[in-house]
């Protein structure tokens, strides 16, 4: 079989590229802590960096939230086949920029965000920025590990964030101008972005409307906040850990349900319960309300129900009520039924729930007026949208600060997974020195 011939032109471009990548910049050769997922182990290693790609950004980290997706780095039971670093964004100030980046400056304050957002790739010029082409971005090592191996980003064409270093494609940042602390900024990075993309983005909740919220972690909980900065009447939150239930009320749920007492069919008829207007007797239905169940639904249930539960991959500790379902199968079958005829089912998990298959039946009138909106970062476009969530920071709307669990040194971002992974705090957060 005959090689293919290679594009002179690209081979070109791409020697020109390399040719200025290993001329260097400034920062390479930078020695930084990170905290490394490599053969059985994830620890915190002395890397060294690379030179960057002309159309990357080097950022020196402030704050990084983690989140349950990056828990997976715990499980040491499989061999990783390159080093990564973990972790799921951050927040930070530039401290070189490729020679083609143009959206940042050197001294930026920027949110590296989970998902990209270019403006100009076909998913982006559609409105949606959630699942930019730009993912697509070739793998390169960022980094060198003491023994000469490369490191690599992990996903490895994506972010990291527990690093003091921060290496980042372009469209991954997001300046941001504001005096909010790093700590409460490095949530938009991933799990507050979401949740509020949950409730503001794609097929946002209407002022007035009912919402249920299954799962009361980081995403869920700012998905209560955004429902409640839309104006929501009613917003139900379902979750088994008690301080969580605790802690929505007091951000914006206006009732809550444990998911371990109220099981099966008693959680939904509980949850419809408090969203039900009084009909008056003798009446059919008032406006939107009808008193049966029948038709398209009739007023039964949530016109959104947002999903943020996933499911369950470590033991919990003594003293977090651990769910009864640890795939998170039968909250999302729960969720949705709960939606209500005509009403909109946003789930948050990219291949979540972990193992398990969720059907959700399209017969009958109210089955078939159900809109289930899945998606990557819940629709979030991040160049048009962490701005304005800052703002929502800024103005007292999005309540960050209630969300910040537990902060770490940088030195201790692996205790800092580990509270994620149990779940006993909201949040946890490595600060670095910057
Ligand atoms: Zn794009
Ligand atoms: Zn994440």
């Amino acid at each position: 079989m005959l090689a293919q011939a290679p594009n002179p032109a690209v081979a070109a471009a791409q020697a020109a590229a390399e040719a200025e990548r290993q001329a260097g910049g400034r920062t390479a050769g930078t020695k930084f802590r990170a905290l490394v997922r490599y053969a059985n182990s994830l620890s915190m290693e002395t890397l060294t960096l690379r030179p960057i790609h002309p159309q990357q950004v080097v950022i020196r980290n402030q704050a990084a939230q983690t989140c349950y997706t990056t828990t997976a780095a715990l499980n040491t039971a499989n061999a990783a086949m390159n080093a990564q670093i973990a972790g799921h964004g951050g927040v930070g100030v530039v401290l070189e920029v490729g020679s083609q980046v143009k959206r940042v400056q050197v001294g930026d304050q920027v949110i590296m965000a989970i998902t990209p957002n270019c403006g100009a790739c076909a998913n982006c010029l559609n409105g949606r920025g959630d699942i930019c082409a730009m993912f697509g971005r070739p793998v390169i090592a960022t980094a060198t590990m003491a023994d000469g191996a490369p490191v690599f980003t992990s996903p490895p064409a994506g972010p990291s964030g527990l690093s003091e270093i921060l290496v980042a494609w372009e469209e991954f940042v997001v300046p941001v101008f504001t005096k909010v602390p790093p700590a409460e900024l490095s949530l938009l990075s991933c799990v507050s972005a979401t949740g509020l993309g949950l409730a503001m983005c794609r097929f946002p909740v209407e002022a007035g409307s009912d919402v249920a919220v299954f799962g009361l972690g980081p995403v869920g909980m700012s998905a209560v906040q955004g429902a409640r900065i839309q104006g929501a009447k009613n917003i139900v939150g379902i979750d088994p850990i008690k301080y969580r239930r605790d802690l929505a009320l007091k951000l914006g749920a206006t009732a809550v349900i444990d998911p371990n007492v109220d099981k099966g069919n008693d959680l939904i008829a509980k949850a419809q319960a408090m969203m039900a207007d009084v009909v008056p007797p003798g009446r059919f239905f008032v406006g939107q309300r009808r008193n049966d169940g029948g038709g398209f639904g009739g007023g039964r249930g949530a016109m959104y129900v947002l999903e943020a539960v996933g499911g369950t991959r470590f033991p919990l500790p003594a003293g977090v009520e651990a769910p009864l379902d640890m795939t998170g199968a039968e909250a999302l079958q729960q969720a949705y039924t709960l939606t209500r005829g005509g009403g909109y089912l946003r789930t948050s998990g990219v291949g979540q729930p972990m193992g398990t298959t969720v059907t959700f039946p399209a017969g009958g009138w109210s089955n078939s007026s159900k809109t289930h909106v899945p998606g990557n970062y819940a629709g979030v476009q991040a160049l048009r949208d962490l701005p304005r969530f800052v703002r929502l920071i800024e103005k007292g709307l999005f309540d960050a600060k209630s969300m910040i669990g537990q902060t770490f040194p940088g030195d201790r971002m692996r205790e800092a997974l580990q509270i994620a992974a149990d779940r006993s705090q909201i949040t946890s957060v490595a600060l670095f020195d910057a």
